[in-house]
């Protein structure tokens, strides 16, 4: 954290200075100290090699004509200005070089200034014109190369144009002040012409600092921006290559920039054309528009995230497409909690559902039982019953008895719904035959079957034993045999049978040739209170409750409700007991059983 704040800091400070530094430039409306160009960088040494082979070339040629020894000094003085900076420029630290060179130029000056001096009195016509031209022809390539240090170059310059003036007026006549005239026009014209030119360097530097220190500041800016968060900024090309692409980008697909610059977009993302968002991006990239807000899903090394893509096309001056710019803003957070949200509201939906669901159940499975107990109690108790004979007395009471038994169970059924809602169903365990408990199961459904004019076929075998809570198989098993014989036709069977499975667990399968159930229902009939085909199953009665607790009841002994149907073709539903439950026989009986 404090080596964080301290880096975190560090940058600041940097940002601060450059941008305390453009506003100290702006302010000064000039480039500050050091923004001018000296020169410093420049290599002397051809100029300085010339210089001295100029001079040793005039001393050659005036050999004959001046005094030896004062032509020595002035020629050994001319190669030691030459020499000099050479052999001093390694030694001086780099912010005295241009005082050195200032220094050195009024040194040069002075011994070319000193040779029309020294010699015009004592040298014949051609040599004084020899000396003459070689000083305006050095003065003027010397000005011309001392230009990036003004200062030297005007001092250099107007020190032999001194010299030069002082010839003109020995000379004196027409001669002379032509010579004067020249040589003050040449010093001034190259002064001006110096001094423009170094203006005009100035303002290049100033201007190259200042973009210097604006790509400062914005790669300051990015750095800060990848730092600080996992958002990337991008930029591609005319055909659609990556030119540019922020770290963000290469940490979040775990690589690095060399895999990604210079690489189609769409591969870099590694995005398929059926990935959400990605056509929409596809599309405004194709038709050249700006990317605005789109979503897109993009596998990351981190596994699936989300951004939102914002960019705008580039276009040249003349309308040529340059490519596209933009940025990515991670969403993957929003996304998660929509998503969230969005389950939240199917969810409450749902369960909003099954409560409208649950009254219109309750109220039509409620009222009929109760509708027949309280009108044929009142019937009863009417004087109008006196004249009732024993068998419809008999007939009456019954109704009251089925009535009141069906409420019973709808009741338990409920009460079981909501401990299967809390979690609070469980078990009572112990061991019994199977071919008993399906018998006492078909059994209590014997009269319904009559009742439904169905058939009731039970192939069972003995010997099976099974562990589980005996209350509740039986529970689930008379759920499924009462359902086979409610949507069965009159005249129809139903079968009850044992299956094998693979893994030694035990099946029993109820089998009927009734309405079946549509694919579409299959999965939606074990969710509670719901029933496959409402206007059928009213007819039938029932609280779309029996196979949401069978299904539980079922996943409570490690097994499974499984239900095989063909609409219009019967249905097989199955309760599946693993085989850790079961213990079958040694050796299996030939023969089935039927109950
Ligand atoms: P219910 O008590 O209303 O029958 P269930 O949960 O037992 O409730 O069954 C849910 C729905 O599944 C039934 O309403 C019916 O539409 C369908 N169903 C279940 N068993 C069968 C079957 N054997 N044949 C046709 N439909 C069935």
């Amino acid at each position: 954290m404090i080596v964080l704040a301290q880096r975190q800091g560090h940058r600041t400070a940097q940002l601060a200075a450059a941008l305390r530094r453009m506003a100290g430039s702006a302010l000064a409306g000039r480039p500050q100290q050091g923004a001018y160009p000296d020169g410093g960088q420049q290599s002397w040494t051809p100029l300085l090699i010339a210089n001295a082979v100029i001079a040793m070339g005039f001393a050659a040629a005036a050999n004959d004509e001046l005094p030896p020894v004062s032509l020595l000094v002035w020629t050994c003085a001319a190669i030691a200005t030459s020499l000099l900076p050479m052999v001093l420029r390694p030694i001086f630290a780099h912010h005295l070089v241009a005082r050195l060179r200032e220094t050195w130029a009024a040194l040069l000056g002075l011994v070319w200034a000193m040779l029309p001096v020294l010699f015009f009195d004592i040298a014949g016509h051609n040599l004084r014109v020899l000396a003459i031209a070689l000083v305006f022809a050095v003065s003027s390539i010397g000005s011309l190369a001392l230009s990036a240090s003004p200062r030297a170059a005007i001092v250099f310059r107007g020190m032999i144009t001194v010299s030069l003036v002082l010839c003109a007026v020995k000379l004196g006549g027409h001669a002379g002040l032509a010579l004067g005239l020249l040589a003050i026009f040449a010093s001034t014209a190259a002064t001006c012409m110096i001094l423009r030119g170094h203006d005009a360097a100035v303002q290049r530097a100033a201007i190259e600092r200042e973009v210097q220190k604006k790509n400062e500041i914005i790669a300051l800016l990015l750095n800060d921006f990848s730092d600080q968060n996992r958002d990337w900024l991008w930029e591609t090309g005319h055909d659609g290559r990556l030119t540019y692409a922020s770290p963000g980008l290469f940490a979040g697909l775990g690589c690095d920039a060399t895999a990604v610059i210079g690489q189609p977009l769409d591969h870099v993302l590694k995005a398929s054309g059926d990935a959400p968002g990605w056509h929409e991006l596809q599309t405004a990239i194709l038709r050249r528009k700006p990317i605005d807000c789109i979503t897109v899903e993009l596998p990351f090394a981190s596994g699936k995230t989300w951004w939102q893509i914002t960019a705008r096309p580039l276009f040249a001056g003349d309308g040529a497409f340059l490519g596209y710019r933009g940025a990515a803003h991670d969403v993957t957070a929003g996304h998660h909690s929509n998503e969230k949200l969005l389950l939240e509201k199917e969810a409450a939906e749902r369960s909003s559902a099954t409560k409208s669901q649950f009254l219109a159940v309750m109220s039509h499975e409620l009222r009929t039982p109760l509708n027949a107990i309280v009108g044929f109690a009142e019937f009863l108790g009417s004087p109008q019953a006196e004249h009732l004979g024993p068998e419809d007395r008999a007939d009456h009471l019954r109704t009251i008895r089925e009535s009141s038994k069906h409420l019973q169970n709808l009741i338990n059924d409920i009460l079981d719904a909501a401990r299967i809602e809390k979690g609070t169903m469980k078990l009572v365990e112990q061991e019994t035959d199977a071919a008993e408990l399906v018998e006492v199961a078909v059994k209590m459904c014997r009269e319904a079957a009559e009742r439904s004019d169905t058939t009731l076929v039970a192939r069972i075998v003995d010997g099976v034993e099974i562990r589980g809570d005996m209350t509740r198989i039986k529970q689930v098993l008379i759920n499924l045999i009462t359902n086979a014989l409610k949507f069965s036709p009159a005249g129809s069977f139903v079968n009850v049978s044992f299956e094998r499975r693979d893994d030694g667990g035990l099946a029993i399968a109820v089998r009927d040739d009734g309405l079946g159930i549509r694919k579409e229902d299959l999965l939606r009939i074990f969710e509670p209170y719901v029933q496959a085909d409402e206007g059928i199953a009213r007819r039938f009665g029932g609280a779309g409750l029996g196979l949401a607790i069978a299904k539980r009841i079922a996943t409570l002994h490690g097994g499974e409700i499984e239900i095989a149907s063909e609409y219009g073709n019967g249905t097989t539903a199955r309760l599946v007991l693993p085989a850790w439950r079961v213990s079958w026989p040694a050796l299996q009986p030939a023969a089935a059983k039927a109950a």
